[in-house]
C-alpha cells in the first residue's frame, strides 16, 4: 500500500501543555470497542493496585460508548496544566504500555486531529485544520520547488507500508485514477503565482464545473445584500461548536459582508493569496478525492472555496479571541481553526453546506465568481 501525505506530516506533534487550545474539550469523546476491553481487563488485571484503581474510573466514566463530559464539555481526564491524566497515571513504568503510554488511548484520542482515507491501494493521511499546531506548519511549511505530487505549496510525498490494499471493484481504480489526475490539475492552477489568487480560483472553479455534469442556472433576482447574508448565515444553521463560535458569528452578522477590503483597515491583519492558495489546496486535498464514493467533486471545491472567502472576508471576527498583542500568524491560526471546528468537524453543517452548493442557486457556480470577482487579492 502506498501512503500519501502532505510534507509536513512527519513534522506533526500535538504540542499538549504548550498548546493555547485543547482538543479535549467541545466534543465527545468515543470509546472504541477495542479499548473499552482494553479498559475492562486492565481494571481487572492492572500491574498493581493504583492500575486497577485507574482502570475502573475509566469505566466508571464511561456512558454510551463515550466519556462522560464534565461542565464545559470538558474530559473528566483533562488536567488543570492541559496534560491528559491517562498518559501522566499509566504512561510512567506502565508495564502493559509503550513507552508514551499512548497505548490506553482510545482511537480516537491516539488518532486525532489526523485524519485517513483510502482509496483501494493508496492511504491518504493528514492533519485536520481544527488543529493549531497543524495549521501553523501548513501555513508556515516551506516551498518545494518540485515536489513529485501536490504543489509546491502543499507538496505531497509518497512511502510504503506494509497493510492490505481495500479491495477495489473493477474499473474503479481507473475512476481513482482520474479523480487524483482532476485534483493534481487543481494544485497546478492553485500554484500558478504569476497571477492573482482570486483568478486562480476562478479557473480552478471553472474547471470543476466543466469535468463534472453540472447545469448551470440562471443567475438568481435575488439582491446582492441579500446573497451574501445567505452566505454568512448558512453557518448559523446547524449545531454550534461552541461560545467561541457564537461570539465569532454573532460579530459576522453585526459586520455584515464587508464593501472595502480588509487590508485597508490600518489595525487588520490580512491573510495573504499564498495563504489562501495553501488552505484551498488542502482541504481540496482533503476532499475532493471523495468524489470518487459520491461523484461530486464540484462542491468539494466549491467549499474549500468558500472556506477562503469567509476566512478572507471575516478574518478579524473568527480571530477576535486572540489575546491582545497576538502576532498576525496567530490571528490566522485561531481564525482558520475556528472556522474548521465549526464546518468541517460537524457533519450537519457540511451536509448544510454540501446540500446548498448543489441545489441553491445563492451558491451556484455564477455566484461563486461573482463574489471572487469583487474580493481584492493580497500578497
Ligand atoms: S490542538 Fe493540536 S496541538 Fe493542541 S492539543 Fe489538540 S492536537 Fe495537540
Amino acid at each position: 500500500m502506498i501512503l500519501r501525505t502532505p510534507l509536513f506530516y512527519p513534522q506533526f506533534h500535538c504540542i499538549a501543555d504548550k498548546c493555547t487550545d485543547t482538543c479535549c474539550v467541545g466534543w465527545e469523546i468515543d470509546i472504541d470497542e477495542a479499548t473499552l476491553a482494553k479498559y475492562r481487563q486492565y481494571s481487572k488485571t492492572g500491574a498493581d493496585q493504583a492500575r486497577k484503581a485507574f482502570g475502573k474510573k475509566l469505566l466508571e466514566n464511561i456512558e454510551d460508548g463515550h466519556f462522560k463530559l464534565l461542565p464545559g464539555d470538558r474530559c473528566p481526564f483533562l488536567k488543570e496544566n492541559g496534560l491528559c491524566d491517562m498518559i501522566c497515571h499509566l504512561g510512567v513504568n506502565g508495564t502493559d504500555l509503550d513507552e508514551s503510554g499512548e497505548s490506553i488511548l482510545s482511537n480516537i484520542c491516539r488518532e486525532h486531529p489526523r485524519f485517513v482515507e483510502v482509496y483501494g491501494d493508496i492511504m491518504e493521511k493528514g492533519l485536520g485544520l481544527c488543529c493549531e499546531e497543524a495549521v501553523r506548519l501548513l501555513l508556515t511549511s516551506p516551498c518545494h520547488p518540485r515536489p513529485d505530487r501536490g504543489s509546491s505549496l502543499l507538496p505531497l510525498i509518497e512511502s510504503e507500508i506494509d497493510e492490505a490494499p481495500d479491495e477495489m471493484p473493477e474499473g474503479v481504480e481507473e475512476a481513482r485514477d482520474a479523480i487524483f489526475q482532476e485534483r493534481e490539475t487543481i494544485f497546478g492552477i492553485l500554484n500558478n503565482k504569476s497571477i492573482p489568487l482570486n483568478q486562480r480560483l476562478l479557473e480552478v472553479l471553472d474547471f470543476a464545473v466543466a469535468v463534472s455534469d453540472y447545469e448551470e442556472p440562471e443567475e438568481p433576482s435575488l439582491s446582492e445584500q441579500a446573497i451574501h447574508q445567505t452566505w454568512i448565515e448558512i453557518l448559523g444553521e446547524g449545531e454550534s461548536f461552541g461560545p467561541a463560535w457564537d461570539a465569532a458569528y454573532e460579530r459576522m452578522i453585526r459586520k455584515g459582508w464587508p464593501t472595502t477590503c480588509h487590508c485597508e483597515h490600518s489595525e487588520a491583519f490580512a491573510f495573504s493569496d499564498d495563504d489562501g492558495a495553501r488552505i484551498v489546496a488542502y482541504l481540496i486535498f482533503r476532499y475532493y478525492a471523495k468524489s470518487l464514493f459520491d461523484g461530486d467533486g464540484l462542491t468539494k471545491v466549491q467549499f474549500a472555496i468558500y472556506f477562503w472567502i469567509m476566512l478572507k472576508q471575516f478574518g478579524e471576527e473568527l480571530s477576535a479571541d486572540s489575546p491582545a498583542g497576538a502576532s498576525d500568524l496567530t490571528r490566522k491560526i485561531n481564525a482558520v481553526k475556528l472556522l474548521s471546528k465549526q464546518t468541517e468537524y460537524s457533519e450537519e453543517i457540511m451536509e448544510i453546506l454540501a446540500d446548498n452548493f448543489f441545489q441553491n442557486e445563492v451558491f451556484c457556480p455564477g455566484q461563486f465568481r461573482n463574489i471572487i470577482s469583487r474580493m481584492s487579492s493580497s500578497t
